[in-house]
């Protein structure tokens, strides 16, 4: 039999019934954390931001490097591309990062270099949704707007034992309207984080949830009826991500290493990339293809398969080093203008530049799609290293 809640009032009845509940527990059990500890908007912003895609534990390494070098508004704005990625690097989905530098350009011109309190002005920046909204409105402003991810979704829906698809934006706004009506106006920020914190550890996604340690079970529907496993329903299937196969290369000439470009457009657009090709090469196939493009390759060494999964789209790729011999334009090494291979070594892969490794780690962000050819350039750190 299913217990669920008969109509939106008595739902929203529950919910209020349960706001103590979740603040007492939430005072008690929340995990402490950098943008908790000092809730700034700005540091609000940047973190909710980082944990659209990523865990909590991981996102406190990430926040702090980065607020460390762009501490407040106008140094986003006014950050270089390369440097903003580098500070990305690992937490994937760039373009989060080029909308947090867009916002902030915008909130330098027109609202004086802060983030600005109002949730219709939020929601209007690029990269904030209503989710992102409503969790810097209340927990850097203390305004009484809701917050609801997938996990609050998750949350309130258990709760009230209810069988709707969580997929429907009806369903999302619906929600965000009972949360506006009833959140305690002292505290929206604790409520808001409370639900999230209690969908993140304890009324979690991918396995049973802790109902023994939750502090509302005893108003939870679907802890009674035990349908834990049918709710959230989510209808919306996911689509099939396509694979695409590709060939990577490391390409060293002497102690410098190939990387270029990737186009304004598209998947990784503007980031830095291994060049390479969108199939899949055989070792004598890659070396000529490397030969026809004018390179002098003296050696070719197979690096292995790897494959990464973006949300959308796979990658299964295939790696060689290709040792290009001796360079004769060491004198103009790391200045990109000079390496191009267009320029400086004939036709080659247009926009490679060439790079010590140790620089290219410092310096420029490669996205973690090149994880397992990168080490190729770790390896020569470590050995510099090791020399010391
Ligand atoms: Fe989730 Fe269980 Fe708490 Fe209900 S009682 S909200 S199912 S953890």
């Amino acid at each position: 039999m299913r217990i669920g809640m008969k109509n939106g009032m008595e739902e929203e009845a529950l919910y209020r019934a349960g706001i103590d509940y979740l603040l007492d527990w939430y005072d008690l059990n929340q995990r402490i954390l950098p943008w908790r500890q000092n809730p700034k908007p700005y540091y609000v912003w940047i973190s909710e931001i980082m944990l659209q895609q990523t865990r909590v534990e991981a996102v406190r390494r990430y926040f702090e490097r980065f607020i460390a070098k762009l501490p407040e508004v106008g140094a986003l704005a006014a950050v270089s591309e390369d440097l903003l990625f580098k500070l990305w690097e690992g937490l994937g989905y760039y373009t989060r990062a080029r909308n947090l530098k867009k916002a902030a350009e915008i909130m330098v011109r027109d609202y004086g270099g802060e983030v600005p309190g109002d949730y219709k002005i939020l929601l209007s920046l690029p990269g904030i949704g209503s989710y992102t909204a409503g969790a810097v409105a209340s927990i850097g402003f203390g305004l009484p707007e809701p917050a609801v991810d997938g996990n609050v979704l998750r949350v309130m829906k258990r709760m009230a034992g209810s069988f709707d698809d969580i997929s429907k934006a009806s369903v999302k706004k619906r929600l965000e309207e009972q949360i506006r009506d009833m959140i305690p106006k002292d505290r929206p920020g604790d409520y808001n984080q409370a639900l999230m914190e209690l969908g993140a550890t304890v009324c979690i996604p991918n396995g049973k949830p802790l109902c023994e340690a939750c502090p509302v079970m005893h108003l939870c529907r679907t802890f009674y009826s035990g349908a834990w496993q049918q709710i959230p329903v989510k209808a919306a299937g996911k689509k099939e991500r396509q694979i695409r196969e590709r060939t990577v290369f490391v390409l060293k000439r002497e102690d410098r290493y190939g990387i270029r470009k990737r186009e304004e457009k598209g998947l990784l657009a503007g980031l830095w990339e291994l060049p390479g090709t969108e199939n899949r090469l055989g070792i004598e196939e890659a070396g000529n293809y490397l030969k026809k493009l004018g390179y002098a390759v003296k050696d070719m060494t197979p690096l292995g398969e790897a494959k990464h999964i973006f949300s959308h789209m796979e990658w299964h790729m295939t790696g060689y080093l290709a040792d290009l011999g001796e360079d004769e334009k060491t004198e103009s090494a790391g200045n990109p203008e000079f390496v191009k291979d267009s320029e400086a070594y004939g036709e080659g892969i247009p926009g490679v530049c060439f790079f010590h490794g140790e620089e290219i780690i410092r310096k420029y962000s490669l996205p973690s799609a090149f994880d397992a050819y990168k080490k190729q350039f770790l390896k020569e750190k470590d050995d510099q290293d090791s020399e010391f």
